[in-house]
């Protein structure tokens, strides 16, 4: 069994051998048994259904929530030449009937539907008639009702053990708890699953969790490292996500919005153009999550502190999907703290929930300030060992300073107390700094022993002190009254001298893009200089292929597929077809295209091709001109030009390349149109406009007239 699954991985799939516990579960699933699987994102659950449908007779039937995750493994199953098909309600009733048919005719090998569907019974009515290979059961943790994924339809799934009692059913999902498996398997009637549990390591992300001191600036010196990356960066509120998003275009990065305050149809926009084109960022609220299934996430920055860990993980867990370096940046401060409190006190909910949430805050509170490897942390809150500390995130590769805090903590919460346990942290460091402004005269704050005992250290390791006492529980924040600190009771035995307090020293903050320690992983680009060239061309031959077939371009060939091709320059069409990830349809279909640019023969062309593209892209993400320039490294002649030629071949519209104010458009339009017959050539009107339009804005005008007319 186990070789004829080898055969199906290497032939299909082109891989040539199983990841972590595939082997075995799929062993067990092609021989009929029930299986239950945890793997992490990125894992490799997808090969643990399907290679068992290929190997058994019949239809396999996948349930996934939703639409885009469907739509994208059946675009990918098609490129392997295998018959896929999803039943949904994007197709018509006669598409339905006909997909009815070519099932029935036993021309699809795996059908993907919603839960729903499948319950219907009718369907299930229909799927009695049929052989069936397996169920597979996609996501299951949206059986969980404590989850925030909960789908109620998949609690009905259940009724597939009675109604299939000799079909094989696997259940997968990338929820690590405890309490969520237990009820995917009450649930979903897998009591005699085998259970298979890997680890939930995520080896190739990089975790930085940073102070925030500018949080925007801290963000562009991410970013900077990581140009022409795909990623996503969260943030809390609507409005946040709107400025930010301007921000990184105004600042000449590719990014779009992403919440649920958008219209339906933005969302689905952005969204699509996240998945099909490369090096876009997406600034999202957690809205933005399950269904994005883009393997080439190259990092997923956090600006607002998530509310839990496990809500940490899985955000992060998003970046480095397909295995390649990512990274998991973050930045978070105090008012952090302020916010997420302040909205679990006024949360729905009894007094025991909000318990369990304010102590999963404490939590991710620990780990942003913890000293020791943050992977440790992390993992063995969901109950994971790591023997070793990683060696691959930031506590690791920086080395943490502790310094003793015992006496600036003491004077810092006498602060607190003296000045009657309602200020905010800024006014209490303008009093242990003695600082002489109104506020502290009006109250008679410098009169106070503790004014000004503080003048021997900055006001950032103030601030770095105050946000680490509020982190570790020794002050709380006032949430009835302004936000300001008070004392806690587990912060008696420090004022009373009885304990010592050790705090993590914060690493200057760096803003430029010099230096790994402000994002860097060591290895944030993932091609060196002088690979870049081919690496470029091969993206471009992607893209094309990926156009014409309709697909986003992963679907063609994975990163690490095209990486191992440019590593390994195949010379043949039998040493391409050693590369993983080339199963033997695509190497019939794309082979020859691939093994002709890494010959050398196709390399200029696609490279202007690439950055016409990359142009049309940021004229879409709104960026000016200039700031195209900027980014493309070109003139912005050579700019105007280019976006003429987009307007031209109708790739973009006049719109989305330039921003030009109603009347002078008109005015220019006008001059364009005032002869008879032929449009008049660009110098035959750039006289009258003179300094103030560029000739530049002229030839685009006329290349949208000239598509419109079609002259
Ligand atoms: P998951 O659903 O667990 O997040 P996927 O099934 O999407 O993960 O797999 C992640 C990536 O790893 C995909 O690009 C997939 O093709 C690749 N992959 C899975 N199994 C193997 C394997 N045995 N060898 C090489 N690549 C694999
Ligand atoms: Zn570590």
């Amino acid at each position: 069994m186990l070789e004829q699954a080898q055969r199906v991985l290497k032939d299909i799939f082109g891989y040539d051998s199983f990841r972590g516990r595939q082997g075995a579960i799929i062993e067990r699933v092609a021989k009929g048994g029930d299986a239950l699987v945890l793997m992490p994102t990125g894992g490799g659950k997808s090969l643990c259904f399907q290679v068992p449908a290929l190997l058994r007779p019949g239809l396999a039937v996948v349930v996934s929530p939703l639409i885009a995750l469907m739509e994208d493994q059946v675009a990918t199953l098609d490129e392997l030449g295998v018959a896929a098909a999803s039943l949904n309600s994007t197709l018509s009733a006669e598409q339905q009937r006909e997909l009815a048919a070519r099932i029935r005719r036993g021309e699809v090998k795996m059908l993907y539907l919603a839960p729903e569907r499948l319950v219907q019974p009718r369907m299930l009515d229909f799927l009695r008639t049929l052989d069936i290979a397996l169920f597979a059961i996609d996501e299951a943790h949206c059986v969980s009702q404590w989850g925030h994924d909960f789908r109620p339809e998949y609690l009905q799934l259940g009724q597939l053990a009675e109604l299939f009692p000799d079909v094989p059913r696997i259940a997968l999902t990338a929820t690590a708890d405890m309490r969520t498996r237990e009820e995917i398997v009450t649930r979903l009637h897998l009591q005699n699953a085998e259970r298979f549990l890997s680890s939930f390591d995520r080896p190739n992300i990089f975790y930085r969790i940073v102070p925030k001191e500018q949080p925007r600036k801290q963000l562009l010196a991410f970013l900077g490292e990581r140009r022409g990356n795909a990623g996503i960066v969260y943030c809390l509120s609507r409005k946040k996500v709107d400025d930010v998003a301007a921000y990184l275009c105004d600042q000449g990065f590719p990014a779009l919005p992403y919440h649920a305050g958008l219209p339906a149809e933005t969302r689905a926009a952005n969204q699509r153009r996240f998945l099909n084109e490369e090096g876009l960022i997406m600034v999202a609220t957690i809205a933005f999550g399950m269904g994005i299934d883009k393997p080439n996430v190259r990092f997923v920055a956090h600006l607002d502190l998530p509310k839990s860990l496990e809500a940490y993980y899985q955000e992060t867990g998003r970046a480095g999907r397909d295995g390649l370096p990512a990274d998991a940046w973050m930045a978070y401060g105090l008012q952090d703290m302020v916010m997420l409190k302040q909205m679990l006190q006024n949360s729905e909910g009894d007094e025991r929930h909000k318990r369990i949430e304010q102590h999963k805050l404490d939590a991710m509170l620990a780990l942003c300030e913890e000293t020791r490897c943050r992977r440790q942390i992390l993992l063995n809150y969901f109950d994971e060992e790591l023997l070793q500390p990683c060696g691959h995130c930031d506590n690791c590769i920086d080395g943490v300073q502790t310094w003793d805090a015992t006496e600036p903590a003491r004077q810092a919460l006498s602060a607190v107390y003296r000045t009657g346990q309602r200020y905010g942290v800024g006014h209490l460091v303008d009093v242990l700094l003695g600082r002489d402004n109104e506020k502290i005269r009006n109250f008679g704050h410098e009169k106070l022993a503790v004014y000004g005992v503080g003048k021997d250290r900055s006001e950032g390791e103030w601030r770095s002190l105050f946000r680490q006492l509020v982190a570790r529980g020794l002050a709380d924040i006032d949430l009835e009254g302004y936000g300001g600190l008070r004392l806690s009771d587990t912060c008696r035995p420090l004022l009373r001298g009885e304990i010592s307090l050790e705090l993590r020293r914060d690493l200057k903050p760096q803003t430029t893009s010099k230096g790994s320690s402000i994002g860097g992983s060591p290895a944030s680009q993932l091609v060196r200089g002088e690979e870049r060239e081919q690496w470029e061309a091969l993206r471009a031959l992607r893209r094309k292929l990926a156009e014409e077939h309709g697909v986003p371009p992963y679907v063609i060939f994975p990163d690490s597929t095209l990486l191992e091709m440019l590593r390994s320059q195949p010379a043949s069409l039998s040493e391409m077809a050693r590369v993983s990830g080339v199963g033997a349809r695509k190497l019939e279909r794309y082979g020859e295209a691939f093994l002709e640019v890494l010959g050398g023969a196709a390399e200029a062309p696609p490279v202007v091709a690439d950055l016409r593209h990359e142009l049309t892209s940021l004229a879409r993400a709104g960026m000016t001109p200039a700031q195209i320039a900027g980014q493309l490294n070109c003139s912005e002649k050579n700019v105007y030009s280019m976006l003429a030629e987009a307007i031209g071949r109708q790739q973009l519209s006049l719109e989305q390349a330039l921003d030009l104010p109603e009347d002078l458009l008109a005015e220019v339009q006008d001059a364009f149109l005032d002869g008879e017959g032929e449009l008049p050539p660009v110098s035959a009107i750039a006289e009258q406009f003179g300094t103030r339009v560029p000739e530049g804005v002229l030839y685009c005008v006329r290349a949208a007239l000239a598509a419109e007319f079609e002259m």
